[in-house]
């Protein structure tokens, strides 16, 4: 099966079983995300997961403008993750070890609960705009990013939930297709219906979708809402994108203070800074540092 060529979101609504549906496409960013940090295959197949995650997320928010942070805190050697993503379509992230590889065999899974480890936890910033900040967190259990999201969704958010977050290797690329599915019941909707719809996911039903090329529709109705019933509110871009840029590095610079500005300037004569959560980097030569310096100077001692 080729790469799908675009990443995107639908977002769909199931009438009779008051039910809310996403799909998540997210196959270049997850890629993109990879190329960035360097990743090792588990590395980048966990850092896929959690950007589906979030992006699932951010999809989600009931608000307009709003942003998710979604930390994911263990033990295992991926040592956690931190994504960032926005109603907006973008999304971005970070694994603190890019280079975890477990070696199963060619066309096996990346194992990636085994990065996860067998302790930890799974946080979730909601923003949603005007100072409206909620976090809600659930220690990981099930050690499977899909199984504690929808765990958090049930204790942190009471909204019965399935989450699948599906990384499907392929001939030579092992992030082949990276994409999830978040199905959540409405208020007054049926709860058996987001049931049922976890355990075709559990059974599989989301992997054989995506081998198979399927649409989200036709996804959908692999999870039991089919025909007429279902209606899609919007298909939008999704990517993976980074609001970082040389001023808000310069102004990370300035945000040290001055002595730390000095003893920089001392001991390596220039900054270099690379962003966190895309690998940019970024170099401030030593006499612009110096003139930051100056700048700083001149700020903090106006009578000299
Ligand atoms: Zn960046």
């Amino acid at each position: 099966m080729s790469a799908p060529l675009r990443d995107h979101l639908v977002r769909g609504l199931f009438a009779p079983t008051g039910s809310r549906l996403f799909a998540l496409f997210a196959t270049l960013g997850a890629r993109q995300a990879r190329d960035s940090h360097g990743c090792a295959p588990t590395s980048a197949a966990l850092l896929a997961q959690g950007l589906t995650a979030g992006a699932l997320l951010a999809a989600a928010l009931e608000k307009k403008l709003a942003r998710i942070n979604l930390q994911i805190g263990c033990d295992g050697p991926a040592g956690g993750l931190f994504i960032d993503a926005g109603t907006d379509g973008s999304f971005r992230g970070y694994i603190k070890n890019p280079q975890v590889y477990f070696t199963s065999g060619p066309g096996e899974p990346l194992a990636p609960e085994r990065a996860l480890g067998r302790k930890g936890y799974v946080s979730v910033l909601r923003d949603l705009g005007g100072g409206e900040i909620y976090r809600g967190m659930v220690e990981l259990e099930a050690c499977e990013l899909s199984r504690d999201l929808e765990r958090y969704f049930q204790s942190s958010e009471q909204v019965e939930t399935a989450v699948q977050l599906s990384v499907l290797p392929e001939e030579g690329e092992p992030l082949g297709q990276v994409a999830g599915v978040l199905i959540q019941r409405l208020p007054g909707g049926d709860e058996a219906a987001v049931a049922r719809a976890r355990e075709l996911l559990r059974g599989g039903a989301l992997e054989r979708g995506l081998a198979a090329g399927e649409t989200a529709t036709a996804l959908f109705e692999r999870l039991g809402f089919e025909g007429d019933g279902v209606e899609i509110l919007a298909d939008v871009p999704v990517e993976f994108r980074c609001s970082c840029s040389r001023d808000r590095a310069v102004r990370a610079i300035l945000a040290m203070g001055l002595e730390e500005m000095r003893s920089l300037f001392a001991e390596v004569g220039e900054a270099k800074l690379a962003c966190q959560f895309c690998g940019a980097k970024y170099h401030v030569a030593g006499p612009e540092l110096l003139e930051l310096i100056r700048a700083a100077t001149d700020d903090s001692d106006p009578g000299d």
